[in-house]
């Protein structure tokens, strides 16, 4: 059994309210563990602490943050085992992807901040004759705040707080209450890593509790945030008249468009991985797949016939492939689009039972077999609403310009996935989706300078390489006459 405790001034400490929330292991639904309800006084408390380290830690070369940071990923890199275990334990998610993607991306968000940092300098401006020097003195912000939610815990954790600390600012983060483990492994070995107390700070608990008060708080200048549209928007709302900082990495509901003239084999290789990596429960994952009408048959066929493949099994087995859904209350939300989509008249072309559990210590969890619907109106619920499980629609379309009105009828713009061997067509349609990013032919490639976000209800701002340092920092613009050329 966990009994995690709060980081706040270098020290772990239960919460002063001697509040507790259970942890619940989705692939049982048995206890895990015991999670601090954080309060508004243990934000003031992690306030003051950061407060005091924030003098000195702004003033910290470069070099110092770094190494701070590389020992950090080191030692995720030791400890990987055990953290794969916890990831997939709290989420649901299997150890086979805990090991390839969570955990190890988790640590390269470490050392990729770690090396960002050195290489992101302040600029400058000189006119022609040389008579002033403008220099952009790029500042830490001072105390800022990081909310990440349960899908990729770790994962997304880090690459949040990395640019904060990278950048020099001293963070209050709090992980999701649902999956709070590995977070509070990694501030365990903050001390370790060389973060000076206070530097650091993590609260667990409820979102509308300690979450809420840090986004309140008016010493906390910034926040960075990666969940629902709806808690974004909420935040968005609470914190416009402090005027802070925030960035908004919010839900998506993304088109994967498939052209006659795919790689065919490619295309359903990696849409049914699209569609259902981490039962579904990725931003980014596909969840409305269109495709042309002449193969639209033949598609929906390969699809079907590899999704009943997927078999829901133990998570802790090293062969599963799809875990289960990361709560009760999430699998029945998901289970009630299903039944909502045959109301709607939808034909269920593979999934809709739950499957049998896959052992005896799995009587319990949570499980929901791929599924994949089709005949749905572009308009309704399930075609428009973020579901964030093992859950796709197919649609027809006959031209490019239906294709990409169809991806375009969407509150959302977050990722959408092209799948066509036509080189114009590619960069066409890519241009012409409204999406914060676009994959021609793959999926879930990501190189950590490229700037990564959503438009539309997916989200303000962009994280990633040096827009995510651009957004920890504030500009100070200097100007100064060197007595040269003409005033
Ligand atoms: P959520 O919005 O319920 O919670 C996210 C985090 O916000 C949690 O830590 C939660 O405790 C906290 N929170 C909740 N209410 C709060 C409040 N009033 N003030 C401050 N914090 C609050 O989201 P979730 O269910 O944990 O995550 C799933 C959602 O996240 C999906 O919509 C998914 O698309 C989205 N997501 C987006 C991205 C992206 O990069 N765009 C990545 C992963 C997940």
């Amino acid at each position: 059994m966990f009994h995690l405790k709060n980081l706040i001034g270098g020290e772990l400490t239960d919460p002063q309210g001697g509040g507790w929330i259970e942890n619940i292991e989705p692939a049982t639904g048995g206890v895990l563990g015991q999670i601090p309800r954080s309060q508004s006084a243990d934000v003031e408390q992690a306030v003051q602490a950061a407060s005091s380290a924030f003098p000195t830690w702004s003033q910290t070369s470069f070099e110092e943050r770094s190494s701070c940071l590389r020992r950090w990923g080191a030692l995720i890199a030791q400890h990987s085992e055990a953290l794969v275990a916890a990831e997939s334990m709290d989420n649901g998610k299997p150890v086979s992807l805990a090991r390839t993607v969570d955990i190890p991306r988790a640590q390269k968000n470490l050392e990729f901040f770690a090396g960002a940092i050195e290489h992101f300098a302040s600029e400058s401006h000189i006119p022609a004759d040389a008579s002033y020097i403008h220099y952009t003195h790029r500042k830490p912000i001072g105390i800022v705040g990081c909310i990440s939610p349960w899908n990729l815990p770790l994962y997304l954790f880090t690459w949040k707080i990395a640019p904060a600390l990278a950048a020099g600012n001293c963070v209050i983060a709090k992980p999701s209450e649902i999956t709070p483990v590995t977070a509070w492994m990694l501030s365990q070995w903050a001390a370790e890593a060389g973060f000076p107390k206070g530097v650091f700070n993590v609260l667990h608990g409820y979102g509308h509790e300690v979450g809420q008060a840090i986004v309140e708080h008016p010493r906390i200048k910034a926040i960075s945030f990666t969940g629902g549209t709806q808690t974004g928007a909420h935040i968005a709302r609470t914190t416009a008249g402090q005027f802070k900082k925030l960035s908004l990495e919010l839900g998506g509901k993304n088109p994967a468009l498939i052209f006659a003239d795919c790689d065919f084999d490619a295309a359903v290789r990696t849409t049914v991985r699209s569609s259902f990596a981490n039962q579904g429960q990725i931003c980014l994952c596909s969840s409305r797949i269109l495709i042309e009408e002449s193969i639209y048959p033949a598609f929906r066929d390969a699809l079907v016939a590899k999704a009943k493949r997927i078999v829901p099994g133990d998570p802790k087995d090293a062969a599963t492939k799809m875990g289960a859904v990361v709560s009760a209350s999430h699998r029945d939300k998901v289970l009630g689009y299903i039944q909502s989509a045959r109301e709607q008249g939808a034909t269920v072309l593979c999934g809709r039972e739950v499957p049998p559990a896959p052992n005896e210590r799995c009587a319990n969890g949570f499980f929901i077999q791929p599924t994949i619907l089709e005949g749905l109106d572009a308009e309704c619920s399930i075609n428009q609403e973020e579901i964030f499980g093992p859950v796709i629609t197919l649609q027809s379309f006959r031209s490019e310009t239906e294709a990409i009105d169809l991806a375009n009828n969407s509150t959302y713009g977050l990722a959408a996935t092209i799948w066509t061997q036509d080189v114009g067509r590619a960069h066409r349609v890519a241009s012409q989706v409204e999406s914060g990013i676009a994959w021609i032919n793959c999926w879930l490639v990501r190189d950590l300078r490229t700037p990564f976000g959503g438009v539309k209800a997916s989200g303000v701002g962009r994280e990633g390489g040096f827009e995510a340092l651009r957004f920890f920092t504030e500009p100070q613009n200097v100007s100064i006459p060197t007595g040269m050329g003409s005033h």
